[in-house]
């Protein structure tokens, strides 16, 4: 690693091994921020006067990303507030919250909280113990309940549009775990540029071209704090071991995760553009469904059967 930041004369706190740049904290930042700022446009994930509803855990991922919306929305004049899901899962969720709660303060910017057990009649915890079949793990009910909390709460705080933090690594993954799981049609939903449904809400992912690890060092170069305890649950599926099957490829072969995401955006691509199906709405509950049935209401009858 070279001592001086290419872009700049201050000392050199980071070195980017796939493209061979030294730079500073403050230029590290500034070229993370430009990153993200070229994801946007390339896909058309804002329009002037959108309200944003950012997805936030209270992990390093989101509080990032609520730091960098707000630094690039300031030229955009674009409204942002926060929304977060209490899931249930005890001694972990209560840190987080606090930790959204004051940095939201911080940030001036409105929250919302809303929690499983408010929406479903059910926590994560209660839904975990009432399961007969292991085969729903925790990570499907949890994901599922999360993207409708997440619209509801957007809904409540009448956004129009919801960022989430996923970042290249948490992509790639999602798109082997279907690969491996025969969930062909699932592979087109990771294509970045955004679908509106019948709710009008536009989903985004800002940070989809970034690595996670580079999430972590913006955190830490710019102070934001954030929950570094992980969800209790996060072993039972198979995505763990995926990340690591990708770290260590990463390790020995810079930049193969950011070529398997290119790889990934082009079947993506494909695979979104032939298998746009027909939106209907569920017949239990009235939100937009595929099927007549929805997922949240398939697994909340499964449970509580
Ligand atoms: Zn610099
Ligand atoms: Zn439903």
């Amino acid at each position: 690693m070279k001592v001086i930041c290419d872009r700049c004369d201050r000392k050199s706190a980071y070195y980017k091994e796939y493209s061979g740049e030294s730079l500073c904290g403050r230029c590290f930042s500034e070229s993370l921020r430009e990153k993200v700022t070229k994801t946007i446009s390339k896909y058309s994930m804002l329009k002037y006067g959108d309200k944003i509803a950012i997805a936030v855990s209270g992990g390093k991922d989101s509080l990032s990303l609520l730091q960098i919306m707000i630094t690039l929305c300031k030229k955009r004049c674009s409204d942002i507030c926060v929304i977060t899901i209490d899931e249930g899962i005890e001694g972990y969720r209560d840190e987080s919250l606090d930790i959204v709660k004051k940095f939201a303060l911080q940030m001036n910017v409105e929250y919302k909280i809303l929690s499983y057990k408010e929406l479903y009649d059910i926590s994560l915890e209660e839904g975990l113990q009432l399961r007969k079949n292991m085969k729903m793990s925790s990570c499907s009910i949890c994901g599922t309940f999360r993207r409708r909390a997440i619209d509801i709460a957007a809904e409540s705080v009448q956004a129009n549009v919801v960022a989430t933090a996923h970042n290249l690594d948490d992509v790639l993954q999602t798109f082997l775990i279907n690969i491996l799981a025969g969930d062909v049609e699932r592979i087109g939903w990771i294509y970045p540029e955004p679908v509106t449904y019948a709710n009008n809400l536009r989903k985004i992912k800002p940070l989809t071209e970034i690595y996670e690890y580079e999430i972590a060092f913006y955190a830490l170069v710019n102070e934001i704090p954030f929950q570094s305890e992980t969800c209790p649950h996060m072993n039972e599926g198979i995505r763990t071991e995926i990340r690591e099957f990708l770290n260590k490829l990463e390790k020995g072969h810079s930049g193969i995760k950011y070529n398997a995401y290119n790889t990934m955006i082009k079947i993506a691509k494909r695979i979104k553009e032939s298998s746009d199906k027909e939106h209907n709405r569920c017949i239990l509950c009235g939100k937009d469904s595929t099927n007549s049935i929805c997922s949240v209401c398939n697994i909340v009858t499964a449970l509580k059967q």
